[in-house]
C-alpha cells in the first residue's frame, strides 16, 4: 500500500467567541482574522454600535449594559458560544479573563478556554497560593509570609516586627491596585488590619490577608511568558510599568531601562521553570518589584495584559496570535534562543478621564484624530461619533510607538502624542504630553511613587 502522507491534526475550533469588548475585542478579532478563524462578538445593550461588532463573522448582545448582566454573565456567554457554533472563548483581560469557574465552565461545555487551565488560575488567582508555588519554585519573593494572616493579635504583631516596619497589607484576592494598605509603624497595625479585612470581604467576597515588606522606592518590572501543552517554555522579555497612579498602570515601556541582561537573565528563567513546574498554559506575567538591584515577585497575571503591545514591539512576536496557536493545541513555534529585544517601545493608555481630577468623562467624541508613521501603532475601538459610556473603563485607545533607542521613542511618543485629538470628551492626553518632557523620566529609572510625585508637584505650582 503506499504511503499516505501524514495528515495535520485537525484543528481543534475554527471560531472563536471574544468575550470582551473595546479595544481589546478589536485587537483579538485582528488576530483571529490573520490566522484564518471566524469570530463571534458579543456586546451589552450599551455596546450595540460598536464597531467591533460589524467586523465580526457573528454578533450577539448578550445582556444590559451592566456588566454583572453581559460581560460577566457566564450562562449568557456560554450560550451565545453555542448559538454561533464557538469551538474556543477568548476572555481578554478584565471581566472573566481571570475566573476559573469560567474557565472550567467553558472546558465542561466542550470548549477551549483561550488560556491556562482553570486550577493554575485558580492557584495564581489567591495572592498568597500563587506567592507559595513560586517560592517553591525558586522565584524570588517579597520577604514575609507565604500564609494568611492569623487572628491572634499577638501572632500578627510578632510576625510584623520579623518583617521590619513598614509593612503592606494585602488582600489575597485583591487586583486592580485596590485592597491594599501600607503601615508605618507598630501602633497603627491593628487598625490597618481591620479596615483592609472589610474591604476585602466586600470587594473580593474572601477577608484572607498577608503581609509583607513595603518596598520604598522599587520599580514594576514584569516578564512576559508563553507556555505551550507540550513542555515548552520561553519568556519574551521584560517590561517597566512603574509609572502608575493609585497602583493603576498609565505608562508602561519595554524593556525597562538599565537593567543589566545578567541581572534579568536568571529572573526570566526562572518564571520559566515556574510556568514548567506547575504545567502553564497560555501567556502570563509575572510581576515584580526591583529595589536596590533585587527582584521580588508580587503577582502572577493569568491572561493576556494591557501592555502586551510593547513586547510585541520589542521582539517581534504577535503574542495574541501565539497564544491562540497554544489553545489550539499546536507547539511554540519559537525557542528561547530565538527570542530577540529590539531597540525600546513605549505605551500610553488614553483614558476618557480629566486631564486635572481624572474623574471619568463619558459622552460623544466629535473630533478624532489618529497619529500615524513610522514606528506608530495605535489600538483602539473608538471613531469620531463613537459614544463613550460611563458604564466600563475608561480606557479608550493605547498609543504605542516603537524605535531604536528610549530617547528615539520618547520624542517619537510625543510626537505621536502631539498628532493625537480626542474632541467632545475629556482625555489624558494633555497630562501625558506634559509627563513626556519630563526630565527624570527621560533619564529612565524612575520608580513607582514618581508619577503621584510628579503630579504632587504639579498641583501646588
Ligand atoms: P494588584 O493585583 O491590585 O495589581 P499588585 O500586588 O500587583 O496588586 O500590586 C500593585 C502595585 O502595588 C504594585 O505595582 C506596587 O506599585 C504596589 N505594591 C504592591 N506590593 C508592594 C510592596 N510589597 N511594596 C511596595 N509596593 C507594593
Amino acid at each position: 500500500m503506499p504511503e499516505t502522507p501524514e495528515q495535520p491534526a485537525p484543528e481543534l475550533f475554527d471560531t472563536v467567541l471574544i468575550a470582551n469588548r473595546g479595544e481589546i475585542a478589536v485587537r483579538i478579532q485582528r488576530a483571529c482574522r490573520e490566522l484564518g478563524l471566524k469570530t463571534v462578538a458579543i456586546c451589552s445593550e450599551a455596546d450595540r454600535q460598536a464597531p467591533y461588532g460589524s467586523t465580526a463573522d457573528s454578533f450577539l448582545c448578550i445582556g444590559p449594559s451592566s456588566a454583572a448582566k453581559s460581560y460577566l454573565n457566564q450562562d449568557a456567554i456560554l450560550l451565545a458560544a453555542r448559538l454561533a457554533g464557538a469551538g474556543a472563548i477568548h476572555p481578554g483581560y478584565g471581566f472573566l479573563s481571570e475566573n476559573a469557574a469560567f474557565a472550567d465552565a467553558i472546558e465542561k461545555a466542550g470548549l477551549v478556554f483561550i488560556g491556562p487551565i482553570a486550577s493554575s488560575i485558580a492557584i495564581m488567582g489567591d495572592k498568597i497560593s500563587a506567592k507559595r508555588a513560586m517560592m517553591a519554585a525558586g522565584v524570588p519573593c517579597v520577604p514575609g509570609p507565604d500564609t494568611a494572616l492569623p487572628d491572634d493579635p499577638a501572632t500578627i504583631e510578632r510576625i510584623a516586627l520579623e518583617i521590619g516596619y513598614p509593612i503592606i497589607i494585602k488582600a489575597a484576592g485583591g487586583g486592580g491596585g485596590r485592597g491594599m494598605r501600607v503601615v508605618p509603624k507598630a501602633d497603627l497595625l491593628h487598625e490597618a488590619i481591620a479596615l483592609t479585612r472589610e474591604e476585602a470581604r466586600k470587594a473580593f467576597g474572601s477577608p484572607s490577608l498577608y503581609m509583607e515588606k513595603f518596598l520604598e522606592h522599587p520599580r514594576h518590572i514584569e516578564i512576559q511568558v508563553i507556555c505551550d501543552d507540550h513542555g515548552n517554555a520561553a519568556w519574551l522579555g521584560h517590561r517597566d510599568c512603574s509609572m502608575q497612579r493609585r497602583h493603576q498602570k498609565v505608562v508602561e515601556e519595554a524593556p525597562a531601562a538599565g537593567i543589566a541582561p545578567d541581572i534579568i537573565q536568571p529572573v526570566g528563567m526562572a518564571c520559566v521553570q515556574a510556568c514548567l513546574q506547575i504545567g502553564y498554559r497560555g501567556v502570563g506575567t509575572f510581576e515584580f518589584l526591583y529595589e536596590d538591584g533585587a527582584f521580588y515577585f508580587i503577582e502572577m497575571n493569568t491572561r493576556l495584559q494591557v501592555e502586551h503591545p510593547v513586547t510585541e514591539m520589542t521582539s517581534g512576536v504577535d503574542i495574541v496570535q501565539a497564544q491562540i496557536r497554544v489553545a489550539q493545541g499546536h507547539a511554540l513555534d519559537l525557542a528561547q534562543g530565538d527570542v530577540t529585544c529590539e531597540g525600546h517601545s513605549f505605551e500610553c493608555r488614553i483614558n476618557a478621564e480629566d486631564p486635572e481630577t481624572f474623574l471619568p468623562s463619558a459622552g460623544v467624541v466629535t473630533h478624532l484624530a489618529l497619529p500615524a508613521g513610522p514606528g506608530i501603532r495605535v489600538d483602539t475601538h473608538i471613531h469620531s461619533g463613537y459614544k463613550v459610556s460611563p458604564y466600563y473603563d475608561s480606557l479608550i485607545a493605547k498609543l504605542i510607538v516603537h524605535a531604536p533607542t528610549r530617547a528615539e521613542a520618547m520624542a517619537r511618543m510625543r510626537e505621536a502624542l502631539a498628532g493625537t485629538e480626542v474632541e467632545g470628551i475629556s482625555t489624558n492626553i494633555p497630562f501625558l504630553r506634559a509627563l513626556f518632557e519630563d526630565g527624570a523620566f527621560a533619564q529612565g529609572e524612575t520608580d513607582i511613587h514618581y508619577l503621584e510625585q510628579w503630579l504632587k508637584l504639579r498641583r501646588a505650582a
